[in-house]
């Protein structure tokens, strides 16, 4: 596996690659960033795989500060997976600009997590545009765990014509039904013994409001829950970490 830590590395090893799968993720890697991989494998692609905890996204920095770094498990993993490169810029790499250009989406970013996290959506949508313009990949995979996200950039790639076919991978969950995530790392025994609720809850059918009080109730702290398109999408609080997750769902009748 080749470890690239600059843009001439990464161009070097490019030229010499033709149908290339792109993977972005921000390390402390689990079994759903691996289900991206694998797809892309399937797929027939040579796999890229880039770390990079991107600070532009992050609109608070203690969970920067506390974003788990589990670099060296993260290597052996995707090299176990045979992954053909891993691709690990820096921060004055990815932003020789120091952030004064930005992608902005004016609409659904500002919804559900976008109206909770000011300013992630830019971060996200920006980084991604830089990543696709320095590893120019045919295909990029995204899980659907991040479902705006994915939609966002989706959404990003038409706008701009960019030449690259975006893959939505779905949600790997724990056998307990917890959507993987690398922020699950950072939860104490009894938060993790609650988390999956969030999910049973999302996935229970009763009305929004009912699911609300019950996670409350539970000793979630619940940032939203609102139907959008066929989806339920939902974010709540375990102390300072936050789960997300999203399950179809049939929008309530009017009251
Ligand atoms: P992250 O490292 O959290 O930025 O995630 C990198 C990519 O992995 C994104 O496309 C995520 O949507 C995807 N991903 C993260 N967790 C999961 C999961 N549990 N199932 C499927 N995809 C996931």
């Amino acid at each position: 596996m080749d470890i690239l830590r600059d843009i001439a590395s990464l161009k070097r090893w490019r030229l010499n690659q033709s149908a290339v799968g792109f993977v972005p993720t921000m390390g402390a890697l689990h079994d759903g960033h691996l289900s991206l991989v694998d797809q892309a494998q399937k797929d027939d692609m040579t796999v890229l795989v880039s770390i990079f905890v991107n600070p532009t996204q992050f609109n608070q920095a203690s969970d920067l500060e506390a974003y788990p770094n589990t670099l060296d498990a993260d290597l052996a993993a995707l090299d176990q997976a045979g992954v053909a490169a891993v691709y690990l810029p820096d921060f004055d790499q990815v932003y020789p600009d120091g952030y004064r250009y930005q992608v902005n989406e004016n609409t659904l970013s500002q919804q559900l997590c976008g109206a909770h996290r000011p300013g992630h959506f830019d971060g996200v949508l920006t980084v991604v545009m830089k990543l696709f313009n320095l590893v120019k990949p045919e295909r990029a995979y995204f899980g659907e765990k991040d479902h705006q996200q994915l939609q966002l950039i989706q959404g990003m790639v038409a706008a701009f014509f960019m030449d690259i076919e975006v893959v939505a991978c779905p949600i790997i969950r724990e056998s307990d039904g917890l959507a993987m995530s690398s922020r699950n790392l950072r939860l104490t025994p009894e938060q993790r013994a609650l988390a999956p609720q969030l999910h049973q809850t999302m996935a229970s059918g009763v009305p929004i409001q009912q699911m609300k009080q019950r996670l409350s109730d539970l000793g979630f702290v619940v940032d939203y829950l609102e139907s959008h398109g066929g989806r339920l999408y939902g974010a709540a609080f375990l102390g300072e970490i936050r789960l997300i997750d999203n399950v179809p769902y049939q929008a309530e009748e009017a009251a």
